[in-house]
């Protein structure tokens, strides 16, 4: 998937998961580091926006395991939720596994999926849109928006398309 459009899941699950923990949805410090744990699972590709922030990190690991390897795995999955119930709804680790988790699931939507069994090769996509396609612009929207609705955001002064 697109950046923009992990960042626009990786938001909207972020909201509906802080509403369903007491949360306030749209609090911007902990909605931006959401924002940052969408992107990250990309740091092993070292021309992403992760990848560029710590060529250090990104050019080895794509050099190792490629692009969608172990950052998108059960283990990663695993470690994620790991730091979601250790350490509960405060600080800043639950926004960055819950933005973490939703960029593996946007990349299931795509036909390449993602190795959640790796190191086996085995890929698992629920193969419903394109990386760049109008699909999935389409389907983040949808997500967006039953995202907003879910955490109960007002989205009456959104700007609406005129035809
Ligand atoms: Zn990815």
């Amino acid at each position: 998937m697109m950046a923009g459009s992990h960042m626009v899941v990786g938001a909207a699950l972020w909201a509906v998961t802080a509403r369903a923990g007491g949360l306030e949805p749209a609090e911007p410090a902990a909605l931006s580091i959401a924002l940052a744990g969408s992107l990250l699972p990309d740091i092993d590709h070292p021309q992403s926006w992760a990848g560029r922030k710590m060529r250090v990190v990104s050019v080895p690991l794509s050099m190792l395991v490629g692009h969608r390897g172990v950052t998108h795995s059960l283990l990663a999955v695993v470690a994620a939720l790991a730091v979601l119930a250790g350490l509960g709804d405060a600080g800043p680790w639950a926004p960055l596994a819950v933005g973490y988790l939703s960029h593996l699931l946007a990349d299931a939507l795509t036909p390449s999926g993602v190795p959640l069994l790796w190191p086996h090769r085995r890929r698992f996509s629920l193969n419903l849109c394109r990386t760049g396609s109008v699909v999935e612009i389409g389907l983040v929207a949808a997500i967006a928006a039953a995202g907003g609705w879910a955490a109960g955001l007002d989205l009456s002064h959104l700007p609406r398309p005129k035809f």
